[in-house]
Formats: structure tokens, C-alpha cells, sequence
């Protein structure tokens, strides 16, 4: 009884934008209590339905591009708008490495101080779908905090553009002009993500250098397919520092995503990224179901060692396994 309790306050503190409420919600659900789980779903259920007006807009780009300086100003931008603002960090490869320098408060200064805003730091460690769970359950949530611009930053290091590609309406990617990765990006597919790109640290000395940059990147990317909005990515020249180029970039991404909402592209994605995420989940949870099954692993030895000499074929042995992993009645998740 407590519980529900509890509950109901909190999800009423949520509802009605109490930001130390949300945070409380969000650690519930990136929590890996057994007790806290229940009530975590339950949260999400009852938030869904006052969750999906927001703008999700991934911001990606390598560390030292100026993620965390652009995402201050580009804030109160959306802020001075009438917006409110959450900040959310994913690092997918905090599932490997357990760590992460994203989301960190003391490099947005301004926007930490803004009642309409909310930063939270990345969670760490977890699989990838965990990670990929708790970003979204955590948009859900800050969503029906009232949270209508919902920013989540990335760091550029390949696949996690992808990743979070897949949890986003728009993404941004940031790059620094003459840091010699403007074509590498083309070749790692890193564009193909971007909706909108934008030179950093166009500023001083280094304004014209961007400004060339920009000129030969935007002729380098009409050679490529466009995305599936059929645009090429638009590329903007932006300093966190003077302001420049700001609020052009936030009128631009309002206007693309008003774009998108009136065709159906944004609800069309989410629909294609919700299937995606439940086969993904589906899939980590069937390995880790496999890899956790006492029969599988008594036979796991035997079946590598006649793999690796040469007695058994590879897909043979696979075979077997899945077939030791049914006849054991392995728990469902
Ligand atoms: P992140 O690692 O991508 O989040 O990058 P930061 O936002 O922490 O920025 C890295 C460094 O670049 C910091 O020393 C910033 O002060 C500097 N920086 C960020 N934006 C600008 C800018 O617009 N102009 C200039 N000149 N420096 C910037």
C-alpha cells in the first residue's frame, strides 16, 4: 500500500514539473533493484500516455567539439522560445567501459541555472538495450514532466550515431572545422545520421577556416544519397562563445522538425524505432538468456574444444546449443 502510495506522489509531483520528483523517477528506472521494478513500470505506464509532443534532437560530435558549450546556449535559446528544456546524455559505450564525461552540469553552466531546464548526467554500465531502455524511458519521463525539447547528447564515435539515430526525431552533429575529420565522416557514414551539421568555434581566426569548410561540405555532401527525409543535411557555422549562428540554429531545427510533424516523418520513425528497439531487446535478452542457461554452459567447453579441432562444424555445434537451451526449459524473461 505504501508503494502506491508513494507512487502517486510522485508521479503527481512529476506531472506538475517538480524537477527533484523526476529525478527520483528517472534513478527508479535506471535502477537495478528487483523492488524497484515493478513500480518502475508502472510509472512509465502512467506516463506514456501524457508523453510524444516533445522534440527528441540528438546532438552528437567527438569530444572537444564544443557539445556541452553549444547545448548551453542552443538551451536557453529554446528556453527564451517559451521552451523547456532536458538534457540527457547516452553513451553507448558506457555499456563497455562503464564510464562517461556527458551530461556533466558544470559544463552548462547557464542552462543549470534555468528553472526550465533539467540535466541529467549518463548512466553508466548495462548492456546496450539497457542503456537504450532507460534513455527512452527517461524522454518518456521528462516528457510528461512538460519537457517539449528533450536534447540528447552523444559522442560521435560511430555506431553510437546509429544508435542514437534510432531514438531521436532530429539529429545535429557537430564538427570542428580543419580537425581533417570533415570527409573522414562521409567515409565512417556518420553523415548519413545528420540532419542538420554545424561548424563549432566559428570564431576569431578560425571563422573563415569553418566558413571554407562549410562551402566544401555542403558540395561534397550533394554527392551523397540524401536521407530518408530526402534532404541533404543542411550545414551551419555556429560559436557558443559569441552567439553566433544560434538562433539561426535553432530556427532551423524548429523548422525542420514542424516540417517533419506535418509530413508524418517524425510519427513514421518512432513507429520504425519502437519495432527496432523491441527486436533488439528481444535478441540481448535471448543471448544473455542463453549464456545464463546451466546446461548450455556444461556443454559449452566440450562443443569449443571439438569446434576449434576440427571434429565438429561450427554450425553444428551452434545447433546443439540452441538445442540444449530449449530442452532445459530456460526461464522466460
Ligand atoms: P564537448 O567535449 O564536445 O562537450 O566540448 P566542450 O563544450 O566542453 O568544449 C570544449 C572546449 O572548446 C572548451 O574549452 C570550450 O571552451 C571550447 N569551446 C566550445 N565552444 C566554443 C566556441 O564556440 N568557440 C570557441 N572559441 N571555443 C569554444
Amino acid at each position: 500500500m505504501a508503494r502506491t502510495v508513494v507512487d502517486e506522489q510522485l508521479f503527481a509531483g512529476l506531472r506538475q514539473g517538480d524537477r527533484a520528483a523526476l529525478a527520483r523517477a528517472i534513478t527508479l528506472i535506471e535502477s537495478d533493484r528487483d523492488a524497484d521494478a515493478p513500480v518502475a513500470k508502472t510509472l512509465i505506464e502512467r506516463c506514456l500516455p501524457h508523453s510524444g509532443d516533445a522534440l527528441r534532437l540528438g546532438i552528437t560530435g567527438i569530444p572537444g567539439v564544443g557539445k556541452s558549450t553549444l547545448i548551453d546556449a542552443l538551451g536557453l535559446q529554446f528556453i527564451a522560445a517559451g521552451r523547456r528544456v532536458a538534457v540527457l546524455a547516452i553513451d553507448p559505450s558506457s555499456a563497455r567501459t562503464g564510464g562517461s564525461i556527458l551530461g556533466d552540469k558544470t559544463r552548462m553552466e547557464r542552462l543549470a541555472q534555468a528553472d526550465a531546464a533539467f540535466i541529467r548526467p549518463t548512466p553508466t554500465g548495462g548492456t546496450l538495450g539497457g542503456v537504450a531502455r532507460r534513455t527512452q524511458e527517461t524522454i518518456v519521463l521528462c516528457e510528461a514532466a512538460g519537457y517539449d525539447r528533450i536534447l540528447i547528447e552523444t559522442v560521435g564515435v560511430g555506431q553510437s550515431e546509429l544508435d542514437v539515430d534510432r531514438m531521436t526525431d532530429l539529429n545535429l552533429l557537430l564538427m570542428i572545422a580543419g580537425a581533417g575529420d570533415e570527409l573522414q565522416g562521409i567515409k565512417r557514414g556518420i553523415m548519413e545520421a545528420a540532419d542538420l551539421i554545424a561548424f563549432t568555434k566559428a570564431d576569431g581566426d578560425a571563422e573563415a577556416r569553418a566558413a571554407r569548410a562549410r562551402t566544401d561540405l555542403k558540395n561534397a555532401l550533394t554527392l551523397l544519397p540524401p536521407r530518408d527525409s530526402g534532404r541533404h543535411p543542411d550545414v551551419l557555422l555556429t560559436s557558443a562563445i559569441t552567439g553566433a549562428g544560434i538562433a539561426d540554429l535553432h530556427d532551423r531545427i524548429d523548422a525542420l522538425h514542424q516540417e517533419d510533424v506535418a509530413s508524418g516523418r517524425t510519427l513514421r520513425r518512432r513507429h520504425e524505432h519502437n519495432l527496432f528497439w523491441m527486436h533488439r531487446s528481444l535478441e540481448e535478452s535471448l543471448v544473455t538468456a542463453l549464456r545464463n542457461s546451466a546446461r548450455v554452459n556444461a556443454a559449452l567447453a566440450d562443443l569449443e574444444r571439438a569446434v576449434q579441432g576440427g571434429t565438429k562444424s561450427p554450425f553444428q555445434a551452434a545447433a546443439e546449443l540452441l538445442d540444449l537451451f530449449r530442452k532445459g526449459g530456460a526461464p522466460l524473461l
